[in-house]
């Protein structure tokens, strides 16, 4: 059986049954590629004699009407379809957020929708020529033994995506890439660094998950994230077994305002979250002291309090389900240090020495992978191949980059990404007098104050203010409990006066991705490797964004759009984070 072309002119196949040559089949295909090549305009050989010679004189003119008609109509659809108007809008909110496509000034649709429809072609060809090398490796088992350490060992050496970084951030859009794009073909390999897992931020993370922010990307981000974990046993389940619990316990969140300043903030950020679709109330002092008589709210003005979608999760136990489902859907997990990355690079300029030799300097053009440095004894440093590679290397972000050059070149590759790993302590703390319907407390001063489970534990840290923060010594990773006694306990006691009786049960102290520019996490393309992405500095919010941060962006590389959340903020704010670093630097 061969692909043969239609006796009526060049406008489709026909399967034609024939016995014939190996040979004379493979020229088949190949004349049929090229005749689709030429149909869809993306090649010039058609005008080539070689190609004429092949066709008469009328099926050249066909060729050649029906590829001016292809071309004229991609342009017509172009020009009459302005990008604004592929958006669809709904009346109803929640069918927006549900809905709404987003589409990019210049996004190239009519491109991608071809380029969907003929992967399957570009795979089969692909498997094709795979097959057709494997058969003659099996004649010539000697001269090809090179390859075959390389093609039956466990560890890859080729990946179309590599997520460097295997916490929450890593592993949820390893599942929303493989979840969405299930070929075999199509590797994620997610690198993680096992000496530094157990410091990994989701094993430390409090776990809270609000909708009570200022922007707008957070709040739908928090409520994605919300729905996500109420059909966790849908998402993550793995066949023959349980479905995955979360720990999720429901906790109302309580903002305080204490002065008109903050008032004014806390009812324009209601608004907001309303708008959104986010169940939060307003609360006046008198109506506090209502819901919660064991509270002192005598320097209140006014509290947001959450009535939905809000809570604690156990983030170690979501990470383990989503790893588990990830490796169900083929996602390979290697344990290893991302040491540095691989270039393609091109002859710049000559440079001439002191001595007078003359060498060729090369400049790095593209990224082409990562090199990995096993975590197993004796193991050397190997290089995996990529087209995509994403930096979700969470607090270790930075120096990931630094790897790859991004904060040490000329230009743009002068201006680092501003992640930088910052202490936070979180205190255990048991406290047998307070009532269990204590709401999830976040006192104007920073401090914040999670019930861990159904018990009387609570978990309590607090975020210090940017000049404290800089007077920290982050490598120093002991706990300083004067920051409890002397800054957490006074407040949070006039607050709740039961937690006089308290008790520290046990402290610990994890590390932050800070971003150093905005606090705003950092999504998307390096504008000079474009194929170096980064998903990071979701500093003290990571385990209730980056599910939702994950799922954006894998829309964006599979679809080429943002479907569910507009994450397109948080990529310009890149662009704008690096064109304000590089007016500082240049
Ligand atoms: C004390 C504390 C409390 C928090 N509380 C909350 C909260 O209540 N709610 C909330 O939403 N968020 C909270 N967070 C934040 C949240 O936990 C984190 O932001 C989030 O889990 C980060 O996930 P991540 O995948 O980006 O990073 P991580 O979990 O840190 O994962 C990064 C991984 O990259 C790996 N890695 C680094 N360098 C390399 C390399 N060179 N090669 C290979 N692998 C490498 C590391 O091993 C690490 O495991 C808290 C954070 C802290 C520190």
């Amino acid at each position: 059986m061969s692909l043969g072309r239609n006796r009526s002119g060049a406008s489709g196949f026909m399967i034609v049954m024939q016995m014939q040559p190996v040979g004379s089949a493979i020229r088949e295909i190949n004349y049929d590629r090229t005749l689709i090549r030429n149909l869809i305009g993306r090649s010039a050989d058609w005008r080539s004699d070689r190609f004429r010679g092949n066709l008469d004189r009328s099926s050249t003119r066909w060729l050649m009407a029906s590829r001016h008609l292809l071309t004229g109509a991609t342009r017509t659809l172009r020009a009459c379809m302005p990008t604004a108007s592929l958006h669809t809008t709904t009346c109803c909110s929640w069918q927006k957020f549900e809905n709404e496509r987003h589409f990019e000034p210049g996004e190239d649709i009519l491109g991608r929708t071809w380029h969907g429809l003929t992967y399957d072609w570009r795979r089969w060809r692909r498997r094709y020529y795979e097959a057709r090398k494997d058969a003659w490796k099996k004649r010539h088992p000697v001269a090809h033994m090179k390859y075959a350490p390389m093609d039956h060992e466990m560890w890859p050496h080729r990946a179309e995506i590599t997520i460097i970084g295997g916490g929450l951030a890593g592993s949820s859009t390893a599942y929303w890439i493989k979840q969405r794009f299930r070929d075999e073909d199509f590797r994620v390999v997610v690198i993680e660094n096992n000496d530094n897992f157990m410091e990994g931020t989701t094993m430390l993370s409090t776990g809270a998950v609000t909708a009570q922010f200022s922007i707008d990307e957070h709040i739908e981000m928090s409520l994605f994230t919300a729905e996500f974990l109420r059909h966790t046993g849908i998402h993550l389940h793995v066949l023959d077994s349980q479905p995955p619990d979360t720990h999720f316990l429901p906790k109302s969140y309580l903002h305080l305002a204490t002065t008109e300043e903050q008032k004014k903030m806390l009812q324009d950020n209601w608004k907001r979250q309303v708008e959104k679709g986010a169940r939060v109330t307003i609360l006046s002092a008198e109506q506090l002291s209502e819901r919660y008589p064991f509270m002192d709210f005598s320097d209140v003005l006014m509290g947001s309090l959450g009535i939905e979608n809000e809570g604690v999760i156990d983030t170690w136990q979501v990470l383990a389900a989503i790893r588990e489902k990830n490796i169900t859907l083929g996602v390979h997990y290697i344990k290893g240090e991302v040491e540095g990355f691989e270039f393609n690079r091109r002859p710049d300029q000559n440079v001439m020495e002191e001595d007078g030799n003359i060498w060729e300097k090369e400049l790095p053009t593209r990224v082409i992978g990562v090199t990995v440095r096993p975590q197993m004894s004796a193991a050397s440093p190997r290089l995996i191949r990529s087209h995509l590679i994403v930096n979700a290397a969470g607090p270790w972000a930075g120096q990931v980059a630094e790897k790859c050059g991004i904060g040490k070149g000329d230009g743009i590759l002068a201006v680092p990404v501003p992640i930088e790993p910052r202490k936070r302590q979180v205190f255990v703390v048991f406290a047998p007098g307070v009532p269990p319907d204590m709401p999830v407390l976040f006192d104007e001063c920073g401090l914040r104050c999670t019930q861990m489970n159904i018990g009387n534990t609570y978990l309590i840290s607090r975020i210090p203010t940017p000049d404290e923060d800089a007077k920290i010594d982050h490598k120093d990773m002991s706990i300083d409990y004067t920051e409890f006694t002397e800054k957490i306990f006074p407040v949070l006691v006039k607050r709740v006066p039961s937690f006089e009786s308290a008790q520290i049960k046990s402290a610990y102290a994890g590390y932050e991705d800070f971003n150093t520019f905005d606090t705003a996490p950092i999504i998307g393309p390096h504008p000079t490797y474009t194929n170096v992405h980064m998903m990071c500095g979701f500093g003290s919010r990571s385990a209730m964004h980056s599910i939702a941060a994950a799922r954006g962006y894998a829309e964006k590389i599979l679809d080429g759009a943002y479907i569910n959340i507009n994450l397109v903020g948080f990529l310009e704010d890149l662009k704008k984070k690096l064109l304000y670093f590089s007016k500082i630097y240049f």
